[in-house]
């Protein structure tokens, strides 16, 4: 038996995540494999940690990665804080706080699932209510839903956290490097980023940042694995591969034996992050944003209806109400075939009713913008919508030309 040669197509990926790859980034993944403690390769795990910091806005000291994609480094999070029978409130305006709350209750946690409609995100008020009415230990929140493409404010929640010694846990996958986030100003205890949506790397690593307190409970659970030293810990964190006691000294100068890092994905990772650096946070949240605002005046000019409340629409997504009489797995697949274009479906209440436009990362870029536009307004007219024609592509290049 032989097999061909892989022959990947080339394609313009508007999904939130993966996104297409940066060429620099795909470059320095070519690179030769290097030993997880050479000098060369600590040196850019040093730098790593510090450029982690950046879209995150924080001076926290802990930032490093966890190997795996985001949900690797969701999970890690929360097992470090959950113990046995903890009561962990988890509001949830979307699909992803429903994992948040999947990965509490197999952690033994006590979780409180508190769903609204996927229209908007909570008042900040009203989830400040439910923490004196609920008193958890922890609440573990997602900042922008990938599913529904809805943002969440934070600052007030965090502050209340903060003066009240609950810990506060963000999930930012689909946020970091393309939304505005400030973990120290909002009063995040521990957040969580991945490497295949706005940072623009392929999938396998997460980013974690936790403040002192949080390293300080963290550590009070640490274990050493039984080939290092044999002294027990019986609040030990769950799992060794993401046991953030373990993976903080394995990043720290202290370099303890834990997994051994993949030398690919850290050169993958730092020339990713690299990048945003150079561009300056600021600068990437804005070309995300106008982007966005390219996108939401395109598919408003076809006539499309987009899904959720405007003023907390997430940057990043923007789910589509698919008009009458559109199936949504044939203009995918239509799109996919005649205009190697990629968007996504979605989950939950809105599965087969709305497609989704990611708009993240390397992705995100006027050429992409405008050819995606012009190719869902060729596809809606083949399959028969009653759409606008003419005026998509002209509404983008309005934005992109007052700007
Ligand atoms: C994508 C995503 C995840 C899951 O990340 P994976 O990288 O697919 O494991 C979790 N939360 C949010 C908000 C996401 O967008």
């Amino acid at each position: 038996m032989t097999y061909s040669e892989i022959n990947i197509p080339q394609r313009l990926i508007m999904t939130p995540g993966p996104v297409e790859t940066h060429p620099l980034v795909q470059q320095a993944m070519s690179n030769r494999v290097l030993g997880q403690f050479d000098p060369a390769f600590l040196e850019l795990m040093d730098d790593l940690k510090e450029l982690i910091k950046v879209p995150f806005h924080t001076k926290n000291e802990q930032a490093f990665a966890v190997d795996g994609s985001g949900r690797s480094g969701l999970e890690a999070a929360l097992i470090a804080l959950v113990e046995e029978g903890d009561k962990i409130l988890v509001p949830a305006f979307g699909r992803f706080a429903l994992l948040l709350a999947e990965i509490c209750e197999r952690a033994g946690g006590e979780v409180i699932l508190w769903e609204k409609d996927w229209e908007g995100p909570f008042e900040q008020a009203d989830v400040v209510a439910k923490l004196e009415e609920v008193q958890p230990k922890i609440l573990a929140m997602v900042h922008g839903e990938t599913a529904n493409g809805q943002v969440q404010a934070v600052d007030e929640i965090g502050a209340y956290c903060q003066a009240n010694d609950v810990f506060f846990m963000l999930d930012c996958v689909a946020t970091y490097a393309g939304v505005p986030i400030h973990v120290d100003d909002w009063g995040v205890d521990i957040a969580v980023g991945g490497s295949q949506k706005c940072v623009s790397a392929p999938a396998g690593h997460s980013f974690v940042t936790y403040n002192a307190r949080t390293e300080e409970y963290i550590q009070s659970r640490y274990q050493k694995e039984l080939g290092i030293g044999p002294e027990r810990n019986e609040r030990h964190i769950q799992s060794n591969y993401l046991d953030l006691s373990q993976l903080q000294r394995y990043w720290s100068p202290e370099r303890i034996n834990h997994h051994t890092e993949s030398t690919v994905q850290v050169y993958g990772s730092h020339t990713a992050l690299r990048l945003i650096n150079e561009e300056g946070a600021e600068n990437v949240w804005a070309r995300h944003s106008l982007n966005d605002d390219a996108i939401v005046a395109g598919i408003k000019a076809m006539g499309l209806e987009i899904f959720g409340q405007e003023e907390t629409k997430m940057s990043t997504v923007t789910p589509v109400m698919l008009p009458e009489g559109v199936n949504d797995a044939e203009f995918r697949s239509t799109l996919l075939e005649e205009f190697n274009v990629e968007v996504a479906g979605t989950f939950g209440e809105l599965s087969g009713k709305a497609f989704r436009i990611g708009n993240m990362g390397y992705s995100s870029r006027k050429s992409n913008v405008l050819q995606l536009l012009g190719a869902i307004e060729a596809v809606m007219i083949r399959l028969g919508a009653d759409v606008t024609r003419g005026e998509a592509v002209q509404a983008a290049m309005d934005v992109y030309a007052n700007n």
